[in-house]
This record gives C-alpha cells, sequence and structure tokens, in this order.
C-alpha cells in the first residue's frame, strides 16, 4: 500500500455548505426540533418510562444532526480558513445552533428539577445514558432557588464575565516589539513567544523581557481584576453554594474526588527535582554552566533527517500493530476512506487535531506533515485520539466521548508506543536526542508548569481571602518558581508576572489541572504496560472502549487502576527519569 500525502474528503458528511443536502439537513433538524418541543407538556414527575427515554432519543438526534452541519462548518474552515464564504457560513451555523440549544434547554432545567428518587426511577431504565443524566445532577445539592439562580445569571454578564471580557478585550490589544534580523518587528503574542524557542539565547530573554515589560504596565489593573475574580469565586460558591474549597468547585465539574487531585498535585510537588535534573542536563547540551528561564524550550536537537510521509504512515501502522492489530485497523480507517488531510497548504488551519462526530462515523484527523520526526509523532498521536473514540462506538453520542482528564489517554499512548519504537530502532543519535527533548520539553510543559500553575491558583485565591495586594501575589509567584526550579534554572525577576498573563487562570479557574491528571496518567499507565506486558492490553483496551460512558475513577479503577495511590502517579515520574537517562547516555556534541 503505498500513501500519499491529500486533503481530506468531508463528502461522508455534505457534498458542499450550500448544496440541497445541507438546506435539506437544515430543514430536518428544524423538524425535530419542533418534534421535540411537543414533548413539554409530559415532562413532569410521573413521566413514564417510555415517553422520557422517547425524549432522551429525540434530543440525541437532535445533537447528532447539529453535529454533522457544524462539525462539517468547522472542518471546511480549518481545511481553508480564507475562504470568506466558509466563515459566513460558519458564523450563520454558530447562530443558528446557539437558538435551537435555548429551544431545547427546557428539558435539563425540568431533569436537574426533579428529586433524587424520582431520578433514580428513570435512571434506572436509561442504560447507556446513565451516565450523562446523572452528570447534569451533580450540580443540584450547590443550586440555590430559581429567583436567586437568576439573580446570579444576570448580574454575572456585567461582573465576573465582564471582567473576563475587559481581561481579554485588554490583553489581546498588546503589541510587542523585537528587534531581530537588524530590524524591529511589531509582534502578536503568538508571534512573539516564537522567539522563546530561537537559537538565539538573547532572542530568547529578550522575547520574555518584552512580554513581562508590556503585561507589566497593567499590572496593577490585571492583578486587581484577578483579586475580584477570585473573591467573587469565593463569595458565590463557598459562602452562597456552600463548596468546601475553591479547588473543589472544579473538581466537581470533571468529576474527580478532592483527594485524588490532592495526592496528584502533592507528587507533583515533590518530584520538582526530575525536571531540575533534566534542565542541568540541558544547560550542558546548550553548552551553558546555568540554564535560565529564557532557555527552558531552548532547541537543541539539530537534526536535518526527513521521513518520507509513506515510511511515516507505515510506522506509525506498524508500532499499533505490535500492541494490537485491532488498534491499527482503527488508524487505517481514517485513511482508507480519506478522513486525513496531511498535506501542508497556504491558508490551512495550523497545528493538528483528530476531529470525533458521532459514534457511527470515522473521524477526520488533520496534520501538516513536513517530515520532521515530530511529525511523526504527531501523526500517531492524533490517529490515537481517532482509535480511542471508535473503540467507545459502542456509546450513545452522549457517552462515547471521553471526558477532559483521559481524553489525551489513546493519543498519547500511541505516541509514547511510536517513540519507543523509534528509539529502538534509530541509530542517528541526533534523531534520537529530538525525539526525546521533545517527549520531556512536553512533559514538563503538560504535567510540571501545569501542576504548579494549579498550585499557585490554590494559593492565591487563599491569599486574596486574607487580604493580598498584587505585589504580594506577584512575590508568591516567584517563589513558586524559585521552589520548582530550585538552583537549576535562574529565574529572573520579571517573571513575577507570569501570573497575570495566564488567560486560564482569569477564564477558568483550576483549569489547568487537568492537563497533569491525562498525561500524567498516560505515563503511568505505559509503564504499567512496560512492566506487565500482554496482561495489560485487555485492561487498557477496556479503558479505551468505555469512552465517556462512566466517571473517570469508575473507568480507571475497572481497568485496576487506583487514582487515589500516590503510588500510580509516581510511576508516570519514573518514565520521565526512564527518558532523562536516556538522554544521559548521548555524548554531548557541540
Ligand atoms: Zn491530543
Amino acid at each position: 500500500m503505498q500513501y500519499k500525502q491529500s486533503p481530506w474528503n468531508l463528502s461522508d458528511l455534505f457534498p458542499a455548505h450550500d448544496s440541497p443536502e445541507m438546506k435539506a439537513a437544515f430543514d430536518e433538524l428544524e423538524g425535530k426540533v419542533i418534534e421535540f418541543e411537543a414533548i413539554r407538556p409530559a415532562l413532569s414527575a410521573e413521566i413514564s418510562d417510555d415517553t422520557f427515554m422517547n425524549a432522551v432519543r429525540a434530543i440525541e438526534a437532535i445533537s447528532r444532526l447539529a453535529n454533522l452541519i457544524g462539525s462539517f462548518a468547522s472542518l471546511r474552515f480549518a481545511a481553508d480558513t480564507q475562504d470568506q464564504s466558509i466563515q459566513a457560513f460558519q458564523s450563520d451555523v454558530d447562530s443558528r445552533m446557539a437558538v435551537i440549544s435555548n429551544r431545547a434547554l427546557f428539558f435539563s432545567l425540568w431533569w436537574k428539577g426533579l428529586n433524587d428518587q424520582e431520578a433514580e426511577r428513570l435512571m434506572a431504565v436509561a442504560g447507556d445514558y446513565r451516565y450523562w443524566l446523572e452528570e447534569m445532577r451533580h450540580f443540584k445539592p450547590y443550586t440555590l432557588t430559581e429567583a436567586e439562580e437568576k439573580i446570579i445569571n444576570i448580574k454575572d454578564v456585567t461582573g465576573a464575565r465582564a471582567i473576563v471580557n475587559l481581561y481579554d478585550t485588554l490583553t489581546n490589544r498588546y503589541t510587542f516589539h523585537l528587534d531581530a534580523a537588524g530590524e524591529t518587528k511589531e509582534l502578536t503574542r503568538g508571534e512573539l513567544m516564537v522567539y522563546a524557542r530561537h537559537y538565539d539565547p538573547k532572542l530568547r530573554a529578550a522575547a520574555y523581557q518584552e512580554l513581562y515589560r508590556v503585561y507589566s504596565q497593567d499590572g496593577i489593573i490585571l492583578g486587581q481584576m484577578y483579586q475580584n475574580l477570585a473573591r467573587d469565586w469565593h463569595n458565590e460558591n463557598l459562602d452562597l453554594r456552600h463548596f468546601g474549597s475553591p479547588l473543589a468547585v472544579r473538581n466537581l465539574s470533571n468529576d474527580i474526588p478532592n483527594d485524588v487531585v490532592d495526592t496528584l498535585l502533592e507528587v507533583c510537588q515533590k518530584n520538582t527535582s526530575v525536571f531540575q535534573r533534566f534542565f542541568r542536563l540541558k544547560a550542558r547540551w546548550l553548552g551553558m554552566d546555568h540554564l535560565r528561564r529564557y532557555d527552558i524550550y531552548a532547541p537543541v536537537a539539530k537534526t536535518e533527517k526527513k521521513y518520507g510521509f509513506n515510511d511515516a504512515v507505515d510506522m506509525v501502522f506498524d508500532a499499533f500493530e505490535r500492541f494490537e492489530p485491532r488498534v491499527a485497523e482503527l488508524a487505517n480507517r481514517v485513511l482508507e476512506q480519506n478522513h486525513l488531510d496531511s498535506e501542508v497548504r497556504k491558508g490551512k488551519s495550523t497545528g493538528a487535531f483528530c476531529a470525533t462526530v458521532a459514534p457511527d462515523i470515522t473521524p477526520w484527523v488533520l496534520v501538516s506533515y513536513l517530515g520532521k520526526p515530530e511529525d511523526v509523532a504527531t501523526l500517531a498521536h492524533e490517529l490515537g485520539h481517532a482509535i480511542h473514540s471508535q473503540l467507545a462506538a459502542e456509546h450513545t453520542l452522549f457517552t462515547f466521548h471521553s471526558s477532559l482528564p483521559l481524553a489525551e489517554t489513546a493519543s498519547t499512548f500511541g505516541e509514547m508506543m511510536l517513540v519507543d519504537q523509534l528509539l529502538a530502532e534509530e541509530k542517528d543519535t541526533s534523531v534520537r536526542q529530538a525525539l526525546l527533548f521533545r517527549q520531556v520539553d512536553d512533559a514538563y510543559g503538560t504535567v510540571m508548569r501545569q501542576a504548579q500553575f494549579a498550585i499557585f491558583e490554590r494559593q492565591a485565591h487563599e491569599l486574596i481571602q486574607q487580604g493580598a495586594t498584587v505585589d504580594e501575589l506577584s512575590a508568591a509567584y516567584l517563589e513558586n518558581l524559585q521552589n520548582q526550579f530550585g538552583d537549576a534554572v535562574e529565574v529572573s525577576d520579571e517573571f513575577r508576572w507570569e501570573w497575570i498573563s495566564i488567560p486560564h487562570f482569569y477564564q477558568t479557574p483550576f483549569y489547568v489541572y487537568a492537563y497533569t491528571f491525562g498525561q500524567l496518567l498516560v505515563l503511568s499507565l505505559y509503564q504499567q504496560y512496560k512492566i506487565e506486558g500482554e496482561a495489560f492490553k485487555p485492561r487498557y483496551l477496556r479503558l479505551l472502549t468505555a469512552g465517556g460512558s462512566q466517571s473517570p475513577v469508575k473507568i480507571l479503577s475497572d481497568a485496576g487502576i487506583d487514582v487515589h495511590s500516590a503510588h500510580f502517579w509516581q510511576g508516570g515520574f519514573n518514565v520521565i527519569q526512564g527518558l532523562i537517562d536516556q538522554l544521559e547516555t548521548i555524548p554531548v556534541v557541540k
């Protein structure tokens, strides 16, 4: 089989955005919503099992059709972001979908309003929809009266949400200036931070200095915005709703018990020395006696090695095949059905993703394949996502998609399988080095950096309750950095402003630890695989097959994994240690 780079084919969804089929789909959607609205009078605590299940299936059918239309719009857009007719189509789809979700909102409101006994009777007959129904009710114990909820909603628009909007508006306008290649460039933040990965150490330093010069000019204002958001979080969630802690609010929406998150963060805190060792090693490779915070993402490997696309696909399939032939088959489906866009084209969305539309439809995958070793790893990663959702295809539309903490399991695992195989076969040390540095750089960014963010957020929310000033928060942030880097990395003073530049802290408090959870989980699973071999495979496949049909902790414990145990999380760090051990065996060349 010869694989060639090509754009994907979306005709399994629709022939075109302006096709008669698309128009018919909108008409069908409208019809389904009208039918669903007709069920409304039947919704009561005494509703029959059959009528209830009809209502559930009706929303599923609406969501499915809405997904097909919405996915077509976003995939067409990703394939050509410069096509104005698609841009217009996409905004039209967005606004129509917002109207539809409002029209269907009555169901979830009614459902959350039932008492536990009434809900339990219906969940008992709901089969695979059960977890989806259960999850909607999680916030019920923390829900206030309807009048109170309405007031909060109304006041939020001009309160907390308005502050977040102001933060976004203000910071999105920032422009940055950098002297590079003999000229002063005006850059966006994204463009500026490309220089954080530049070969020239002076440019790396200049990029960060400029970033925090600009942010710190508004430091007091941005800091005050954060203080108000943290106070609002406390006033609403702890005082009114009676959550036990600021972090507990996020844990409930992730459906992860508080003690699991505490254990996860403690284990991360205990392992700061793992990355300190990596940064010392990196300094040696860069020929510096000390790494500066500016150099964390400095490029080390200088490999020129390119892999042809066909070879890359063969290598990825080969790695999957060795693990389990069925896994390779599912990955192959994406290529067979022409659902992979691997070309490099002008106007195509940058980055890589896998889009899952519905359980019975093979996902679409986008990468821009250039042939570097990391491009092969990215291909394995995105095909891993496609494998995960296909393995879970037996579930309903609402329960096949894995929840956030488990979403990166198959993708990262697939990537690890590929990298392991490449490392075993590749003789060229510069390629080995490129792969290893990429793995550990990524692990730092997703595991330790995000864990430290969460640890800081927890501390900041507490400090704000005690009346901390913006300067005191910045000092606490700097101390956090010094703790995590120890004497391995020199942190200059302007990094005290980093915290006001992290949008997640403002938009979605405590979101960040989900990255840590997901990545460390996979690393730890991978270690179990290395130890147990064949015995591990059925457990792992069961985990993927569960999709999002139960809580993450239940899915994991069914697969024999105890996320309450510090030992389990430590396994993930052991894998990172192993990667660093391998790096240490490669002789330094300068
Ligand atoms: Zn991913």
